[in-house]
């Protein structure tokens, strides 16, 4: 079932599952509509748009498709929180109530997959669906659990044959298998218990991990153990253990945790400032580097990276050629080019490797990144260094860029931004590193005093400061209103927003790991258009938005009443990086 150490869980319980009172006794109307409506044309569907009681859960069917090939019927199963029976101590929190929500949107998706029987009939017809999460753990809308009452957010498709309805197998649906469906997997008694509390306790722990590390002055742990390749290029699932050589931290830059749980984890601690990885092409660079940048998200028992922690401020920055850039200053960069653009509010159409990985890392210092990853393999090399022979061939004025390894020093001391930086072919970061690590087959190794001896020393720090306080991006009224816009924005796949008669590109955003984080990040766009007032930066809007969703709840974010749709919490960094992407953007600054 795609969950390795969860998909054993729902059929191993012993006990006799719990049938709330009187869960089999059915709905006589909601039978007697689809009795009535049995063979008639799909619209028919229409007259079941209402709340419905099923024994003991209600059916409130809030959105009917038009067709069957239309995407399904948007219906909620709600229960009373008194029969749903989850004890107090595990909700009584963010991690835990999102912990136990995510544990019952998998319970549910494994039980529609177990419950109901192969599809048939027309389009989407008989399919049950509640989103499927990855590895993360992640805040969703599938399932909300409020004080009063547990809610199942799921897509139904309603059964047809060609456009005829087929009432006795929609009945059948949404009063025996729906109802079963449910019973599975929300309510607490029916839920194996002690996989639900170690879904809880694990996440709580990791958030307490991650909320420690600035304390300890770190911004990422990788744990001892940990298995941080995956399947394949194409699975986020853990490789198997027989292949795959777990983690050892170095001795020398070893850390212990104590976690609110009593589980002591150990494992590699990454300090604040520079730290550089290196080592031979194929020993695992970029797979520990990948696993560090997923690091800002919790993940499931049984992933390898569950004690992979990274502070949630952390930000993937490489190089996208062809992306549109909208009024960034990259001076500190990129200066005289020979287009002569104003490189301190610098806009294109069509970017170029590094002046793409300059606006990226601008960006997301304005988005408020603590930590920026950086692989070579994914970098410009012209924006990364530039050696002797080319420094003696091409003066200084001839040459518009500022290599990053000039850079990287100035923005932990001016700035505050920390970087892990993957450099398996240039010692040129030696000079300007405080740590560096060397991967030899798979296993890491301190060698940052190897590494000094070899170092020229450090390098002039350029005189005053190199990051002058930039202006303000300003996002007016006009900012995120496309002409002729008329539809809500919607993703298109996890990489993609359909945005008015624009598709903005996210292909380079590795941390937008779920289509649901970007549909939740399509409506973001539409709130932020409603909130702006001519006067706040974009990081100003972002915080108004996700002090709206702290105090609302993600639902918010959804134009529907009633079922939201199936959202994801995105970070801030996610957000503005769509934002920025926007090939229409206009901004106003603030001097
Ligand atoms: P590099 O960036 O150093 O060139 P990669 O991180 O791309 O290397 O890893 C090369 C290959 O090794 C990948 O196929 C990856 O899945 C595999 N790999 C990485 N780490 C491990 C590990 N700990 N155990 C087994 N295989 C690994
Ligand atoms: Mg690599």
């Amino acid at each position: 079932m795609g969950l390795p150490g969860l998909s054993f869980v729902v059929l191993t319980q012993a006990t006799t599952p719990i049938i709330p009172g009187r869960t089999r006794m059915r709905d006589r109307n909601l039978e007697r509509i689809l009795a009535q409506i049995d063979g008639r044309g799909y619209v028919s569907y229409r007259q079941l748009a209402g709340t419905h009681r099923i024994g003991a859960f209600r059916l409130a069917i809030d959105h009917i498709q038009i067709d069957p090939y239309a995407p399904p019927s948007r219906m909620r199963v709600i229960l009373d929180r008194e029969t749903a029976g989850f004890p107090g101590e595990l909700t009584c929190d963010d991690a835990g109530r999102i912990a136990v929500s995510d544990f019952m949107t998998r319970r549910f998706h494994q039980a529609a997959r177990r419950i109901v029987p192969q599809q048939s009939g027309t389009g989407n017809s008989g399919v049950v669906s509640i989103g499927h999460p990855g590895q993360e753990v992640l805040e969703r809308t599938s399932v909300l659990i409020a004080p009063d009452r547990v809610e199942a957010r799921i897509e139904v498709g309603l059964p047809a044959r060609g456009r005829q309805i087929r009432g006795r197998e929609a009945a059948r649906l949404l009063t025996e298998l729906l109802p079963r469906i449910a019973e599975a997997s929300l309510i607490h008694a029916n839920l194996d218990q002690r996989a639900l509390d170690e879904h809880v306790v694990l996440l709580r722990d990791q958030e307490h991990l991650r909320r420690s590390l600035p304390g300890h002055g770190l911004v990422a742990f990788v744990g001892d153990g940990a298995i941080l390749p995956r399947l394949s290029g194409d699975s986020d699932l853990p490789l198997k253990t027989s292949d795959a050589v777990p983690f050892t931290a170095p001795e020398t830059l070893r850390v212990r945790f104590d976690l609110p749980s009593g589980r002591t984890v150990s494992g590699m601690g990454i300090a604040e400032g520079i730290t550089v990885i290196v080592g031979g092409g194929y020993h695992g660079k970029s797979t520990l580097l990948r696993a560090i940048e997923r690091g800002v998200y919790p993940h499931i028992g049984g992933d390898g990276r569950e004690w992979v922690i990274t502070r949630p401020d952390a930000v993937t920055v490489r190089a996208e050629d062809g992306r549109a850039v909208t009024d960034v200053d990259i001076s500190p960069f990129i200066t005289n080019l020979p287009s002569g653009s104003d490189t301190r509010s610098f806009t294109t159409t069509n970017a170029s490797g590094s002046t793409s990985q300059a606006a990226n890392l601008v960006e997301a210092l304005e988005a408020g990144a603590s930590t920026l990853l950086i692989d070579e393999d994914t970098s410009a090399t012209n924006f990364m260094i530039r050696d002797a022979r080319m420094r003696a061939l091409i003066p200084a004025d001839k040459e518009p860029i500022t290599p990053f390894v000039d850079r990287i020093r100035p923005l932990f001391v001016e700035q505050g931004a920390s970087t892990i930086l993957v450099a398996g072919g240039s010692g040129a970061f030696f000079d300007v590193a405080d740590h560096v690590i060397a991967l030899d087959h798979y296993r890491p190794r301190d060698v940052t005093a190897q590494a000094h001896d070899l170092a020229a020393g450090p390098g002039k720090t350029p005189p005053g400061a190199v990051f002058s306080a930039s202006s303000s991006r300003i996002l007016t009224r006009s900012s995120l209103h496309p002409p002729g816009k008329r539809k809500p924005a919607k993703a298109q796949g996890r990489a993609g927003i359909r945005y008015g008669e624009a598709t903005i590109d996210l292909a380079s955003v590795p941390q937008l790991v779920d289509l649901a984080q970007t549909q939740a990040i399509a409506h973001a766009m539409d709130r932020l258009a409603d909130l702006l007032d001519d006067q706040m930066s974009l990081p100003e809007a972002v915080t108004a938005l996700e002090q709206r969703i702290d105090a609302e709840g993600l639902d918010w974010l959804s134009p529907h009443r009633g079922h939201p749709g199936q959202l994801a919490r995105p970070r801030r960094h996610e957000i503005q990086a769509a934002v920025n992407r926007y090939r229409d953007l206009r901004l106003a600054r603030k001097r």
